[in-house]
């Protein structure tokens, strides 16, 4: 949770924390909702200002709650980002997965934010750059101006074009782990996919072939 004290009160939100565990800072990346009780606030802060952050982490995009698998896919739309920068920072994952594959879609390329930190900054990483280079794939679409990929990512997946872009196959329960991080409909629309594809959701109780958690709640 990230918050501000407004009046005497702590007004909070639920945020994904952008930078890796093993960090000395805290980064968030946020979208300013114009007459969000919150962000619009939280835009105008100032270097020595107060945040209030949550001491207890929850949620679900937790590598353990999937099954071992060849392939992890981190699937997100706008914010969505967020907890995907994290991961793919975290070299237990490259241990874990031959290859990792980030798919980040907005509407459009002005918002694909750290466009240029995961194309040019993150290969030259002083110890993971080597394998960011080897196993990261980056996969930017935007849906209402033309690109290099464009289109939603379900209608990707659903006519194939986005494992033909990539040159692998499609989504098996045997070989694929996909973490999803975005808008409802998204969640909704990608997760009917993934169950026609024969794959199951994983829990903490009982892991499985993908993970979801919200962007934000509409
Ligand atoms: C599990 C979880 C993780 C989250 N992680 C992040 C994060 O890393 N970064 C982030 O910016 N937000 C994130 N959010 C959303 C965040 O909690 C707040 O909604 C956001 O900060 C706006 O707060 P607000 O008080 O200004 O407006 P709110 O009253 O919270 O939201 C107003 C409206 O704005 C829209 N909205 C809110 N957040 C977003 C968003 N991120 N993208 C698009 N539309 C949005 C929704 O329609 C919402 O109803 C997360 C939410 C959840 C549930």
């Amino acid at each position: 949770m990230v918050g501000l004290d407004v009046e005497g009160k702590a007004l909070a939100r639920a945020y994904s924390i952008v930078s890796p565990n093993y960090e000395e800072h805290l980064e968030f990346f946020s979208i300013k909702v114009q007459d969000g009780p919150l962000t619009s606030r939280l835009q105008h802060l100032k270097v020595g200002d107060t945040v209030l952050i949550g001491r207890k982490p929850t949620g679900t995009l937790i590598v353990d709650n999937l099954l071992p698998g060849k392939t992890l896919w981190l699937l997100s739309t706008g914010t969505g980002l967020a907890p995907f920068l994290s991961i793919i920072r975290d070299p237990d994952i490259y241990e874990r997965f031959e290859r990792v594959i980030l798919t980040h879609t907005c509407r459009l390329k002005g918002e694909l934010a750290y466009m240029d930190f995961i194309r040019h900054d993150l290969p030259g990483h002083e110890y993971l750059g080597d394998i960011i280079k080897e196993k990261l794939v980056y996969y930017p679409t935007v849906t209402r101006e033309a690109f290099d990929n464009e289109g939603r990512i379900t209608d990707l997946i659903a006519s194939g074009k986005l494992f033909e872009d990539l040159g692998v196959p499609a989504f098996t329960p045997e070989n694929d782990r996909i973490m999803l991080c975005g808008s409802t409909a998204m969640l909704k629309d990608t997760t009917t996919l993934l169950s026609a594809a024969g794959l199951v959701e994983g829990k903490n109780s009982a892991p499985g072939h993908y993970v979801i958690e919200r962007a934000f709640v509409d």
